[in-house]
């Protein structure tokens, strides 16, 4: 059987990522997203094992200790990780995988396995960007100050990347769209395809 591939979408706040991930994974539910760890709280509405596994911070240092991330990072005071057997069992049951995370963690996994696949979603400019964190109207200044310089240096991150995808206003279904072809255009790639070769010779 063929082994799945590994994608890597980050994207800062106000990028649109949750509504672009679920637009890709409602036209293509043949993709797999993986579930992280993590020892935040769930918001309302979030469901253990849908959104996120949420555990504590003892059991989330003991999953480090034993080698069962396949990368975790700190963000606002909590740890975020992606469990390394589910990817690994997907990815050899032929499922292409879809990490959605932020930017430390894709440079971690980008070292770790050099076939993966990292796309960074972005907003089209800085003034969209701030528009959509004060639009949500439920965060303090203080709160929207952090999220904007911490949403330009992880884009400035961008050109360690193999892909870009700007996501203009309303512009979800396109950069599914976009994302999409790019994992079809991986798939073609010589190194997955040139076994063909075999068949002329
Ligand atoms: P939130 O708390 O809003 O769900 O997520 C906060 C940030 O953590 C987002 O940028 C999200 O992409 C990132 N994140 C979610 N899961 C993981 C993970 O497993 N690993 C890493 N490195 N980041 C994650």
């Amino acid at each position: 059987m063929k082994k799945g591939l590994l994608f890597i979408i980050s994207g800062p706040a106000g990028s649109g990522k949750g509504t672009v991930v679920n637009a890709l994974l409602t036209k293509h539910p043949e993709l797999k997203l993986s579930i992280s760890a993590t020892t935040r709280a769930p918001r309302p509405g979030e469901v253990n094992g849908v959104h996120y596994y949420y555990i504590t911070k003892e059991e989330f240092e003991n999953r480090i200790e034993n080698g069962k991330m396949l990368e975790y990072t700190t963000y606002s005071g909590n740890y975020y990780g992606t469990p390394l057997k589910e990817v690994n069992e997907a990815m050899d049951s032929g499922y292409d995988v879809i990490l959605e995370i932020e930017v430390d963690g894709a440079m971690q996994i980008k070292k770790k396995m050099e076939k993966s696949v990292t796309i960074m979603l972005t907003p089209p400019s800085a003034e969209v960007l701030e528009q959509r964190l004060r639009g949500r109207g439920t965060e303090t200044e203080d709160v929207i100050k952090w999220r904007l310089q911490r949403a330009k240096e992880e884009i400035k991150l961008m050109p360690e990347y193999d892909y870009a995808v700007i996501n203009e206003d309303g512009g979800a279904e396109a950069c599914a769209d976009e994302i999409y072809g790019i994992i079809k255009a991986e798939h073609q790639k010589t190194i997955y395809t040139s076994s063909i070769i075999e068949k002329f010779i």
